[in-house]
């Protein structure tokens, strides 16, 4: 049969490109589909200190950008694309791409990632890498002394918030009712944590860039007074849940009420022939290395299962 694919990978961040990296060393010729967020959120981050071997940091879109071009140094392919419409009921598999084009592939390595949810703030995304974020563990070392603010009600903020006050001269959390969506756990150690602040009943109207380009502080208002007020804040982390990619998915994979892939052993799906890699699967981890790990297993799994199946 012709024009069937050995291998489709969705997904170019850490876990698509080490995936790329593995099945195009292994001769498989893999084609990446880069999605709708290219280089995943290592893209939108800036100085990356935790990934092995690199001792002075490295920025983000330039780590993804070196392992895109390891992975086409073997014959990866990347386009520009996303699956709108997956057939995954037999082999080799269907996929629509966005402007309507037919694939068929005989494996597929689903890294598509989940993208964190922001709220939605007019200047939020233009002061990501500036002040902004969504990961405590890649950014907080730049917080030092300095005043951070962390938005949220479940364990995430809670978790960001206590890592977060090894940093911050004051950690506030600002949550948008009464309660929490925590595990008691999780908000018991926060409480005692006496560097963390709560502000409930509090929802986030306005982040300050006043020194042009770089966070200063938040408008806030409470929602049972209607009082407005400000904040100083030089770090603002949003930590209000991820979204896994798996829309086009959703009725045949199995995934969790919140839409992550269920594994089924290693990078294995309940369908032979489709893997998972990085965060789509992880929400408890959710760092580039260990995306980058993933992505290697779902590259070994397809060859293997590729082998099996005499290709
Ligand atoms: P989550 O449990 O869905 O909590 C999201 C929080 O963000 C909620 O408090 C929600 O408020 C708030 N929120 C959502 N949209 C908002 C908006 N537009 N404005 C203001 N606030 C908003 O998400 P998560 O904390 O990321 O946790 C996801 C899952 O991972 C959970 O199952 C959690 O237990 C798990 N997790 C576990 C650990 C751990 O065990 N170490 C660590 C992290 C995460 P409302 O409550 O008002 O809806």
């Amino acid at each position: 049969m012709k024009n069937i694919l050995n291998v489709v990978i969705l997904g170019s961040g850490c876990a698509g490109n080490t995936a790329a990296i593995y099945t195009a060393r292994a001769n498989l010729q893999p084609l990446v589909l880069e999605g709708h967020e290219p280089g995943g959120q290592l893209s939108i981050t800036t100085e990356v200190e935790n990934f092995p071997g690199f001792p002075d940091g490295i920025q983000g879109p330039e780590l993804i950008q070196h392992m895109k071009k390891q992975a086409e140094r073997f014959g990866a392919v990347y386009r520009h694309a996303r699956v709108v419409h997956a057939d995954l009921s037999k082999r080799p598999f269907h996929l629509e791409l966005d402007h309507g084009e037919p694939l068929q592939t005989r494996t597929l390595i689903i890294a598509s990632g989940a993208s964190a949810r922001w709220l939605g703030l007019p200047n939020e995304h233009k002061l990501i890498g500036h002040g902004v974020s969504s990961c405590a563990t890649c950014d907080g070392f730049f917080f030092r002394g300095k005043k951070i603010m962390v938005i949220g009600g479940g364990d995430s903020a809670m978790e960001e918030a206590n890592f977060l006050s090894r940093f911050g001269s004051e950690v506030t959390l600002v949550h948008r009712r009464e309660t929490f969506r925590a595990s008691k756990i999780m908000l018991d150690r926060a409480r005692a944590n006496s560097k963390i602040q709560f502000l409930t009943d509090t929802v986030v109207e306005d982040i300050y860039d006043a020194a042009k380009g770089h966070v200063t502080g938040v408008k806030l208002r409470n929602l049972k007074t209607n009082e407005v007020f400000d904040r100083e804040v030089d770090g603002f982390f949003v930590a209000i849940g991820h979204i896994p990619n798996t829309k086009p998915f959703a009725s045949q994979l199995d995934l969790d009420p919140d839409g992550y892939i269920l594994s089924h052993g290693g990078a294995r799906t309940n369908i032979a022939g489709v893997f998972h890699a990085g965060d789509v699967q992880d929400r408890i981890y959710r760092q580039a290395i260990t995306a980058a790990g993933a992505g290697c297993m779902a590259a070994i799994e397809a060859e293997r299962f590729l082998e099996s199946e005499g290709h």
